[in-house]
C-alpha cells in the first residue's frame, strides 16, 4: 500500500506566503512570549485558567443606529489579551478569541430578529498610523475567521484622531463621515466587525457608509465590548 505525500496545502503543495508568515510570527511569539498574556504566568503565552476566561459571555450593548454584539466584557484577562494583541503584535492570541466573535455572530443570527443571509463581512479599517505602527490589520484577521466572504470595502475619507481617550460625544464628532465604501453595495447584506467596542461610535460610522454606498447592515460584533455605564 502507498500514501501519498501530503502537503499543508492543497494546491501546489507550498504553503501560502500569509500562512508562512503567520507560522513565523507564532513561532516567535513561542520563543519570545515567555509569560501569559492573561496573567503574566510564566511559561506560556497563555494559560489553561486564562483560556477558560476566554470563554463567550456574549453581550449586547445599546445602540440606535446599528444592533452590537460581543463576545465578552472587555476587562480582565480578555482586555491584556487583546491588548497583547493589538499593541504587541502577539497575533497567535487572536485564535483564542475566535470562539469569543463567533460567540456574537450566532446571537445576532439568533432569534425571532435574525438578519436572515449574510453575503459579506466588513472588517473596520484600521487607520493608516495604526497600521504603520502594527503592520497588521486586527478586525480584517478575525473577519477572515468567521466563514463568511470578507469584503474590504471601508477607508478613512480623512485623517481622523486616536479614538483613544476620547469619550463618546468626542468619538461621534471625530469619527461623523469619516468612512467611506469604495464599492456599491447593491442591496448586499453585510456584518461590520471590530476588535472592540467602546463607544460604539465606528461601528456607527461603518454602517452609515456602507447604508449610503447601499448595503444592508444587519449589525456590527466585536470580540469584547466594554460595558457602559448608566
Ligand atoms: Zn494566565
Amino acid at each position: 500500500m502507498t500514501s501519498e505525500p501530503r502537503s499543508s496545502s492543497p494546491n501546489d503543495g507550498r504553503p501560502a506566503r500569509s500562512s508562512v508568515r503567520r507560522l513565523v510570527q507564532e513561532i516567535a511569539d513561542l520563543v519570545f512570549a515567555s509569560v501569559c498574556a492573561g496573567c503574566g504566568a510564566a511559561g506560556t503565552a497563555l494559560c489553561a485558567s486564562c483560556e477558560a476566561a476566554l470563554a463567550p459571555r456574549v453581550v449586547r450593548p445599546r445602540s440606535e443606529s446599528v444592533p452590537l454584539r460581543a463576545g465578552l466584557v472587555f476587562d480582565g484577562v480578555a482586555a491584556s489579551v487583546l491588548r497583547a494583541v493589538k499593541e504587541d503584535g502577539q497575533t497567535s492570541l487572536i485564535r483564542p478569541l475566535r470562539a469569543a466573535l463567533a460567540a456574537a455572530v450566532d446571537d445576532l443570527c439568533a432569534g425571532a430578529a435574525s438578519p436572515g443571509r449574510i453575503d459579506v463581512v466588513v472588517p473596520v479599517p484600521s487607520t493608516r498610523a495604526a497600521f504603520r505602527r502594527r503592520g497588521y490589520r486586527v478586525p480584517e484577521i478575525l473577519a477572515r475567521g468567521i466563514g463568511i466572504p470578507v469584503l474590504r470595502t471601508l477607508s478613512y475619507v480623512r485623517r481622523v484622531q486616536d479614538q483613544r481617550g476620547l469619550g463618546a460625544h468626542e468619538r461621534r464628532t471625530n469619527l461623523a463621515g469619516g468612512l467611506v465604501a469604495s464599492r456599491l453595495g447593491g442591496g448586499a447584506s453585510a456584518l461590520i466587525v471590530d476588535d472592540v467596542i467602546t463607544t460604539g461610535a465606528t461601528c456607527a460610522e461603518a454602517a452609515r457608509a456602507l447604508r449610503s454606498a447601499g448595503f444592508r447592515v444587519v449589525g456590527a460584533v466585536a470580540v469584547a465590548a466594554t460595558l457602559r455605564r448608566g
